[in-house]
Parts: structure tokens; C-alpha cells; sequence
């Protein structure tokens, strides 16, 4: 392909994606096909010769749009939402044609200095406190993007031991080496964490204690305090907190402000994983769940599901970016320049050594929406999870058993869990709307977000409608 066909090519491309997102809505969100359904559409190995970009583009719509689930549709309620936006593809095109890797300041100083720019401007908007920020010479705090929540968590995760390795070691007594100061290290989170949590627990090595949350779902200061002392009565050094607010079952919130007192005099790091409610702190008015979060170590959300920058893009804060140096430097010669030490070199401040240029896409939607266009998505999408809310609420058939935080209504048809298993099934069977489910205290529910930002009213009815006729054509065969 030469310039000019780049440039026809490209054109044609975004005309393609910009019918694709303006007629989403005519697709099934989610695909009806089985595993292995690609392996009949594609040779079994690659061409010897190039081909046709003609051909080459007739097969997205012939093999890879059948097997899509459809993220960006309205009609799409899954898991937590992963939106793109046209300034986020715009910014990330020309991320990608740069092609520069950050490892280094030297490596590519525009690609260092915007994140470390962005980052803090992201920190002001959602109300951290000033010691996270790259701006604020008391502390050494920052931001850096990572790839993902877990990922930032699993850094967190060693960051917080490698130090607690090191401060057992200045005390210890007994003379331990890491390996054996590590067997005794325990961390914590609530039953209600993501998996990922209990992913870093398991690539580190270490014990994770999956704590038991009260009726509201949050993880509470006293059941910490039991956990630890029970710890410390067995001989166990207690190090590590990863507290959610936002959870994946039920976007329940963790008392932080119980939890972080408790971190400090136990010399605990805690670490907030707010993946998908980060993007809401935008709005002032949500930020009463973040109470307490001065006392946090690190803190990590994903602009890319609800902030409409697209995946991947995590941003992690540390209060003292010296214990993410000390965790991950590594300093070979071809890796020195100049300004080493004098600069950020973002390779110590995560796990790979390359950096994409994800700050690209990041400026260009804070910039194009401004914090106000942002505020005003995400209290939209409120809106319209409060409007589903009440329309579950006017059934007699359903049930909301978990309090509606945010965009995310879990629901359910009064009695037996199998019944609401089956309306689930029916649902995504039907290709109209995508949903998956959570469990909570033995009950099965449907979690129903609202995803994205073209979502109307008028989809959120029709939604509705289609949840309640199912759900009638259930109750019918199983009382027939
Ligand atoms: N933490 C929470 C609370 C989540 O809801 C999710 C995913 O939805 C994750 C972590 C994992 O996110 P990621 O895919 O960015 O690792």
C-alpha cells in the first residue's frame, strides 16, 4: 500500500466505523455463533502472496462481524462499559502512526511529559488529594497509565511488598531473607473484589484474605481490624489492602474511611481499585464514596470503560513513586541518556518496559469534552440507570435485591434463582440485549448497565419491555 492508497483506504475506514457506530443498533449485540465458527470462514495458513486490500476488507463484515459482541451498542449491558468516543480513535490513530515507545524520557520526551501532564490533570478532576500529583514537590507521588486495572493492582500489589520486605528486614530480628519474610507476608480484600485481585495475590505470592462484607456489600473497618489481628496472633505480617470502590457484582463501595485509619497505624498499603466508579468522581457529587481516600497508597481507575477513552488505559497513582522505583529499576546502559535521574522514565513505574503513547487519546477527550461534557455523560447515564430502576420497580415481578449505585441496576424475578437464570438465558440467546450475571448473599440477579453514550430513554423502554415479556413467557411455562 502506497501513501495515496493509505489515504483513500483511510478515508474509506472511517466512513466504515462511523456507519458502524451510527447503525449499531440494527445488529445483534451479541453473536450467535459457536467456538470455532472462524475456522470455516479463513484458510488454514497465511497467504504466500499479498492480497487485494479489497478483499482483504470485504471479510470484516463476512468473518469478523458475526463473531463480535457489540460494546458500543445501547443495547449492550454486560460486565461494566468499555466505550470508545471519536476524539479517543482520533488521538490513538496518531498514537499509533508515531509508533513510539516510552520507556524512557529519552525514548520519546513528548510521550512522557504529556502523561505525566494529563495524569495530573485527571487527578484534579476527580478530587485526589494534591499528594498523588506529579505537580506537587512535597511528596513524589504521580500518575502513570498502565494497561489495566489488574495489572495496576498486581503493581501496587509488589510495590507495597518489596516494602514491606524491606522494613521487615531493618527490624527483623531473626536475620529472614525476602523469600522467607514473603512466606509470611498476608493481604486483604473484601469477598466481594474482583478476581483480579486474587490473581496478583496468587503471581505474588502471597496470602489474600477475601474478607466478608456487611449487608450494603462494603468491607467494613472492625472486620479488617479482626482479620489482622488474628494474622498477627499466627505469626503473620500484614501488608497489603486493596480496597474497591465501585465493586463488578453490585458497584458497592468499601468504607475507606474506616479502612484507611486502621492501614496507617498497621503500616498497611492500601491500594483503591475504583476501575469503572473512578470516572463518576468527575462529578462532585459522587465523590462522598472517595471519603477517606487521603489515606490511600495507590489509587487506579479505568478511563477506558466509562470516560470514553478507549482500552486500554488505566490510571494508577502513587502518594510515593520511590517504592515503584524500587520495585521495578532496572538501569542497563543502552537504557541510560542524559536526563536519567533528572527525568521520569516511566519503565520504572510498571511491569513492561514499553510504554504505548495511550496519553495521546487521553488529552484529546478531556479536551474535547472539557470536565463539563464529561460531567454531563456520566450523570446521563445515571439518569437512565435511575429510570430503569423505577421501571423494574413499577413490576410486581421483579426485584431489585442490591441498592442502585451509579449506572448499574441488579435485578431479578421474585422467587427461585433458576428463574432469572432462565430469563438471562433467553435474553442473550435472543441477540437483543446483553446482560451477564452476579451473585450475591445466594441470590442470582441480572446486572444491567448502562453503557453507552447514545443510549436514550427510548432504548432504556424498549429494554424494559423486552426484560418483562420474557420474563412473563418464563413464569407462563413454568406455571403451565
Ligand atoms: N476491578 C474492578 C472493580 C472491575 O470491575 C474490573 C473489571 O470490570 C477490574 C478490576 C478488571 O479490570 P481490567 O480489565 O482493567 O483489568
Amino acid at each position: 500500500m502506497d501513501f495515496d492508497e493509505y489515504r483513500k483506504r483511510g478515508k474509506e475506514m472511517v466512513d466504515y466505523i462511523a456507519d458502524y457506530l451510527e447503525n449499531i443498533r440494527s445488529r445483534r449485540v451479541f453473536p450467535n455463533v459457536s467456538p470455532g465458527y472462524m475456522n470455516d470462514l479463513v484458510p488454514e495458513s497465511a497467504p504466500l502472496d499479498g492480497e487485494k486490500y479489497e478483499d482483504i476488507f470485504k471479510d470484516v463484515e463476512r468473518v469478523i462481524m458475526p463473531g463480535i459482541t457489540h460494546w458500543q451498542s445501547p443495547y449492550m449491558h454486560a460486565y461494566f462499559p468499555a466505550l470508545n468516543s471519536f476524539p479517543s480513535l482520533l488521538g490513538d490513530m496518531l498514537a499509533d502512526a508515531i509508533g513510539c515507545l516510552g520507556f524512557t524520557w529519552a525514548s520519546s520526551p513528548a510521550c512522557t511529559e504529556l502523561e505525566t501532564i494529563v495524569m495530573d490533570w485527571l487527578g484534579k478532576m476527580i478530587g485526589l488529594p494534591k499528594e498523588f500529583l506529579h505537580s506537587n514537590e512535597q511528596t513524589m507521588g504521580g500518575g502513570a497509565i498502565q494497561t489495566t486495572a489488574s495489572e495496576s493492582t498486581f503493581v501496587a500489589l509488589l510495590a507495597a511488598r518489596s516494602e514491606a520486605i524491606r522494613r521487615y528486614q531493618i527490624l527483623d530480628e531473626d536475620d529472614l531473607n525476602g523469600a522467607e519474610i514473603n512466606a509470611r507476608l498476608v493481604a486483604y480484600c473484601s469477598e466481594q473484589a474482583h478476581s483480579s485481585v486474587e490473581k496478583a495475590g496468587l503471581i505474588g505470592l502471597v496470602k489474600l484474605r477475601l474478607l466478608p462484607c456487611d449487608d450494603d456489600l462494603s468491607l467494613r473497618g472492625e472486620t479488617l481490624r479482626d482479620a489482622i489481628k488474628r494474622d498477627r496472633e499466627l505469626g503473620l505480617v500484614p501488608f497489603f489492602l486493596c480496597a474497591t470502590l465501585g465493586t463488578t457484582g453490585a458497584c458497592a463501595f468499601d468504607k475507606i474511611n474506616e479502612l484507611g485509619p486502621i492501614c496507617e497505624e498497621e503500616d498497611i498499603w492500601m491500594h483503591i481499585d475504583a476501575a469503572y466508579a473512578g470516572t463518576a468522581f468527575v462529578c462532585p457529587e459522587f465523590r462522598g464514596y472517595m471519603e477517606g481516600v487521603e489515606y490511600a497508597h495507590s489509587f487506579a481507575f479505568n478511563p477506558s470503560k466509562w470516560m470514553m477513552v478507549h482500552f486500554d488505559c488505566t490510571a494508577l497513582w502513587v502518594k510515593n513513586s520511590g517504592a515503584l522505583h524500587r520495585t521495578f529499576n532496572v538501569n542497563p546502559l543502552y537504557l541510560r541518556h542524559e536526563n536519567t535521574g533528572a527525568a521520569i522514565d516511566y519503565m520504572h513505574w510498571q511491569i513492561p518496559l514499553s510504554k504505548r503513547f495511550r496519553s495521546l487519546k487521553l488529552w484529546f477527550v478531556l479536551r474535547s469534552f472539557g470536565v463539563k461534557g464529561i460531567q454531563a455523560h456520566v450523570r446521563r447515564g445515571v439518569e437512565l440507570a435511575k429510570k430503569f430502576e423505577n421501571l423494574i420497580l413499577s413490576d410486581p415481578l421483579f426485584e431489585i435485591p442490591a441498592k442502585r449505585i451509579l449506572g448499574l441496576v441488579c435485578i431479578r424475578i421474585k422467587g427461585e434463582n433458576e428463574l432469572t437464570e432462565a430469563l438471562l438465558k433467553r435474553l442473550n440467546s435472543s441477540g437483543k440485549l446483553h446482560a451477564v450475571p452476579a451473585s450475591f448473599k445466594g441470590k442470582y440477579v441480572i446486572r444491567f448497565t448502562v453503557t453507552s453514550q447514545y443510549t436514550t430513554e427510548k432504548d432504556i423502554e424498549r429494554d424494559f419491555k423486552i426484560i418483562k415479556e420474557t420474563a412473563r413467557k418464563i413464569i407462563a411455562v413454568e406455571s403451565s
